[in-house]
């Protein structure tokens, strides 16, 4: 039983880990939302243009 509970903390953990290192972008050209769990910017998917941090 107590492993269970340890696994499921250590998944909530890892799961908030990985939802807090995803970076949301918006494109200031067509305006639609991307997330990425990159640092980095990336191109529009839609027109091409360059992504700016929403946050
Ligand atoms: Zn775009």
């Amino acid at each position: 039983m107590i492993f269970i509970i340890g696994a499921a903390i250590l998944g909530a953990i890892l799961f908030y880990f990985s939802y807090q290192s995803r970076q949301n972008f918006s494109c200031p050209t067509c305006g639609e939302k991307i997330t990425t769990e990159y640092l980095d910017a990336k191109n529009c998917t839609m027109c091409g243009s360059d992504l700016k941090k929403d946050h």
